[in-house]
């Protein structure tokens, strides 16, 4: 038999290589890691982590503004873009170590380089030209920001990479996307009193997500003074004397910002690493291809994660190492389950979402019910905002089981959690129907909404 040097080859140190290296590490296997920037990966190092603790900052002019009705008088307030980003970045250090010792814990033998496969069970640590063999390797590399090369001007754009580094806080904004990363920095800028633009190319924002929920978050975002333009797309962008950009759009405006962030989407990190010589298939944006436990085109050569481009989450990420684990070590075949992924876009308000969409439900099943309340949430009462809360449950007329619950407003992302729970074990309406209410909550809409709002059968919505 063949002797390798490691049992495991992970590359990419980010959510899913990281869960990988460290649990094979626990289980007394000869594990090998190689990461070519940050421990943590994207999740920690450039996405959900900073991006959230962004979206705290940027949350505090409104309870400010909120404050007067509660009795608060708050004096002058002022904000210091340096104090946020340095805060952050030690923050970020700190978890950034703590996911280096877990993986020394486990004995993991760290590579600080970029890895490339030379074939099945050999792969070259970039900076010292060393190569290493194992018996599994596991690709978990990621993704990274588009750069949108067909942008003339593109050189003076930023993505979210760079949004998390700059040096000063722009007055304004420019933002090219309608995903959630696109949305989120919309209301991160804006929050922090950022002028913002949001440039997107669709019908509306958050295409995949429910009609109500997309319909609802622009029109709450436009009150509060974000410019959304959809059906637009930047088409150049020049630099001008003194660093400002003068941004193109299609429908011939112009707008002056000091920053373009480009959000258009992710590309899987497979250039240049070996894939093709090794005959690992991609499809044809890049991502590699699996089969329903993650294992490549290779018998030995797994990936999991966004480099997959199955569902972009961390957990999910996460959820895929796992089932490896057991695919591969525990000689118990998983398949990661991709059913109803909870999921939340930190966007204010914010938007927590299970399940189906009313559209893709009404398309799937013969009859659904639609349980639907809007409404001011009493945080925003004596506060005087007129910001309403969407709850809104889908429910299979046949079944009576609940397919999908979207939800915008205050801890929405919260919400989504906590429901999916009852989501995935099949829950009933009669089952949300004879819950207890929590009271006072916004959440108690879930448990209280008795009487559809409408129906869809057979396509055709009954009112
Ligand atoms: C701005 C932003 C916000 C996000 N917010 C959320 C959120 O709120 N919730 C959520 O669930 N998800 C969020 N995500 C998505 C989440 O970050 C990813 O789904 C997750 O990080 C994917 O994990 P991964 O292990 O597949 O890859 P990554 O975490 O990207 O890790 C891949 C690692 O591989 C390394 N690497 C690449 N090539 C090589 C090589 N050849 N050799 C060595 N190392 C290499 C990279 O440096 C990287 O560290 C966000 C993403 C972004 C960009």
């Amino acid at each position: 038999m063949a002797t390798y040097d490691y049992d495991l080859f992970v590359i990419g140190g980010g959510s899913g290589g990281v869960r990988a290296g460290r649990l094979a590490g626990a289980m007394g296997k000869r594990v090998g890691l190689a990461e070519e920037y940050r421990m943590g990966g994207t999740c920690v190092i450039r996405g959900c982590v900073p991006k959230k603790l962004f979206v705290y900052a940027s949350q505090f002019q409104e309870h400010f503004d909120a404050a007067a009705g509660y009795g608060w008088t708050v004096g002058e307030t002022t904000f210091d873009w340096p104090t946020l980003i340095a805060n952050k970045d030690r923050e970020i250090t700190r978890l950034e170590g703590l996911y280096r010792k877990g993986l020394d814990n486990s004995e993991v033998e760290i590579f600080e380089s970029r890895a490339v496969l030379i074939d099945d069970h050999t792969i070259e640590i970039l900076k010292t030209g060393k190569r290493v063999t194992a018996d599994q390797i596991l690709i978990a590399v990621g993704g990274h920001p588009s750069p949108h090369p067909s942008l003339p001007g593109n050189e003076f754009c930023i993505s979210s990479n760079e949004a998390f580094h700059l040096d000063a806080l722009p007055k304004a904004i420019v933002i090219e996307g309608g995903g959630y990363i696109a949305v989120e920095f919309a209301n991160i800028f804006h929050g922090l009193g950022v002028d913002t633009t949001l440039v997107y190319r669709g019908k509306e924002i958050l295409s995949r997500f429910d009609q109500d929920l997309r319909h609802m978050l622009h029109a709450a975002m436009a009150e509060k003074g974000i410019h959304i333009r959809c059906t637009e797309i930047i088409t150049k962008v020049e630099r001008q004397e003194g660093g400002r950009k003068l941004v193109h759009l299609s429908s011939g405006d112009q707008i002056i910002a000091d920053q373009v962030m480009l959000a258009i989407g992710r590309v899987p990190n497979t250039k240049s690493l070996g894939l093709e010589a090794v005959g690992v298939d991609v499809d044809d944006l890049g991502a590699i291809k699996v089969d329903d436990y993650s294992r490549t085109s290779r018998e030995n050569i797994w990936a999991v994660g966004d480099v997959t481009n199955r569902v972009q989450l961390t957990p999910v990420a996460i959820h895929e190492a796992m089932c490896f684990l057991e695919t591969v070590f525990k000689n118990n075949p998983t398949k990661p389950d991709h059913e109803l992924i909870a999921t939340a876009v930190f966007s204010q308000p914010e938007i927590g979402t299970v399940g189906l969409t009313e559209q893709d439900a009404a398309q799937k099943f013969k009859g659904i019910d639609v349980y639907r309340a809007v409404f001011r949430p009493m945080r925003n009462t004596l506060s005087g905002s007129t910001e309403k809360m969407l709850i809104k449950l889908i429910v299979d007329a046949a079944s009576r089981k609940v397919v999908g619950a979207h939800i915008l407003g205050p801890d929405a992302g919260e919400m989504a959690q906590l429901l999916a729970i009852p989501m995935k074990a099949g829950c009933t309406k009669e089952d949300f129907d004879r819950t207890m209410a929590v009271h006072p909550t916004a959440a108690e809409e879930l448990v209280t909404m008795y009487k559809p709002s409408y129906r869809i059968v057979d396509g055709e919505r009954i009112d």
